[in-house]
């Protein structure tokens, strides 16, 4: 089969790879028809993280192709969305709602196991994995929404949990990447009165708007500290969602966030936590890596009756021959997030 390859930094080619095929009885195999590219992606990219040589891509919906004897929640044919890392929902971990170290779990394109940017992928314990996708007929628009699900949207969705947004909360994320834009979605699904998106980008501005923002702050820094104290009344917000990672957006993230708040991290920390300026405020911090697999089945009603459209984010769109094009622009921020075609329904 064809699929993107993860050579080096800045050396991303289509080649090909083996034909998947069930290996356990718990394997099915998924005939890739979305893909898209992730924000840590570009961190292999960009040579900033290490990343295996070989497979790569975390998220992709499909459809079924062929299942191992002991699956039964997914058949073939069933249109399904894969959460970027699979689990078995039953040890310890996984009940405990952290599937994401879960212990026979593991991530599609790590540079050996398929990943999302291919036409197909062997997903191990499928049947705790993926999530079906009831109906048929989906348009263009929700089947983008519906990709949206296996990564970027429920980690959105995560930051807002974190940080315990409530209804009629004030909240504020640091962030407009489509991480940070899919949590402005995320709050105002959980009923908070007003969101305050810190976003430099006209772009970048229009989707927050679209997607429920009420305030925009154009400014990095103290500069922007100083404008959401501003909004808050000197306050802060009830609940401050952290997107991007680095040290500045994290101190931003703690100093805008109200005494006896929580700090939704799902950047992945590049820094450290404020301990004494959060310890003084009672300042506490959630996060990490969302449980997708957990988001998913409570998201996908919402993205099904047209709630949410969180597939906005993805505003490039090419194929598989030009998965390099798909992470340019996003290295050089020309798109929010690459969409990457691969196979029809
Ligand atoms: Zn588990």
């Amino acid at each position: 089969m064809r699929a993107a390859i993860f050579r080096g930094p800045r050396d991303i080619e289509v080649g090909e790879r083996p034909d998947p095929a069930i290996q356990e009885p718990t394997d099915a195999i998924v005939r890739v028809v979305l893909a898209c590219v992730c924000g840590s992606d570009l961190w292999y990219y960009r040579g900033e993280s290490p990343h295996a040589a070989g497979s790569i891509g975390h998220e992709f919906i499909g459809v079924v192709e062929a299942t191992g004897s002991a699956v039964s929640a997914v058949s073939p044919g069933d249109l399904v969305v894969a959460p970027f890392i699979y689990s078995d929902m039953t040890c310890p971990h996984c009940q405990h709602g952290s599937t994401i170290s879960c212990k026979r779990g593991g991530s599609f394109g790590d540079g050996t196991i398929d990943g999302g940017q291919g036409q197909a992928v062997r997903v191990p314990l499928a049947g705790s994995t993926l999530v079906r996708i009831p109906g048929s007929g989906h348009s263009d628009q929700t089947l983008r929404s519906l990709l949206t699900l296996s990564d970027v949207m429920a980690t959105g969705h995560h930051a807002a949990i974190s940080a315990g947004v409530r209804r009629g909360d004030v909240v504020a994320v640091v962030g407009d990447g489509a991480v940070g834009l899919c949590a402005v979605l995320a709050a105002r699904r959980l009923g908070a009165d007003r969101v305050i998106a810190l976003s430099r980008h006209p772009e970048r501005q229009t989707v927050a708007k679209a997607f429920g923002a009420t305030d925009i702050v154009a400014t990095r820094g103290d500069e922007a500290i100083a404008a959401v104290m501003d909004l808050t009344g000197g306050i802060g917000a009830d609940a401050s969602l952290e997107c991007v990672g680095t040290p500045q957006a994290m101190a931003t993230a703690f100093a805008i966030a109200r005494p006896g708040s929580t700090v939704g991290m799902v950047g992945v920390p590049h820094g450290d936590v404020p301990t004494a300026q959060t310890f003084f405020r009672n300042v506490g911090w959630r996060g990490g890596p969302a449980p997708a697999r957990i988001y998913i089945p409570e998201l996908l009603g919402d993205v099904l009756s047209g709630v949410i459209n969180p597939g906005l984010v993805l505003d490039y769109e090419t194929d598989l021959d030009h998965v390099a094009d798909a992470y340019a622009a996003m290295d050089q921020r020309r798109a929010i997030k690459s969409l990457i075609r691969i196979g029809s329904l």
